[in-house]
């Protein structure tokens, strides 16, 4: 099961909800990454969930173009937009 949060910018009020971090569902597992060339977050498919530790994995990459550099999204967490470190909100979506 994974479970969507909601974060929120204090300072430009940019607000996206993606697991922030490491999570998995029944069918994969996913990440939130950040594109440095789109400046947003999103939560990608790193694995299949396939309950075996040799589960094929998935380099992390942009939704968008597999030419963008993304990177992982950690703490602090800052926003792609201005940098600013993002607050953590309620869970909002069970997926999965
Ligand atoms: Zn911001
Ligand atoms: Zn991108």
């Amino acid at each position: 099961m994974g479970t969507l949060h909601r974060f929120f910018c204090p300072t430009c009020a940019h607000a996206v909800e993606v697991s922030g971090g490491d999570d998995a569902g029944m069918v994969c597992l996913t990440t939130t990454v950040v594109c440095e060339e789109c400046r947003q977050l999103y939560d990608v498919t790193i694995a299949e969930n396939t309950g075996s530790a040799n589960a094929k994995r998935i380099p992390i990459h942009c939704p968008k173009s597999g030419m963008h550099k993304v990177k992982r999204w950690r703490s602090p967490r800052p926003c792609p937009k201005c940098g600013t470190s993002m607050k953590k909100g309620e869970p909002t979506v069970l997926w999965d």
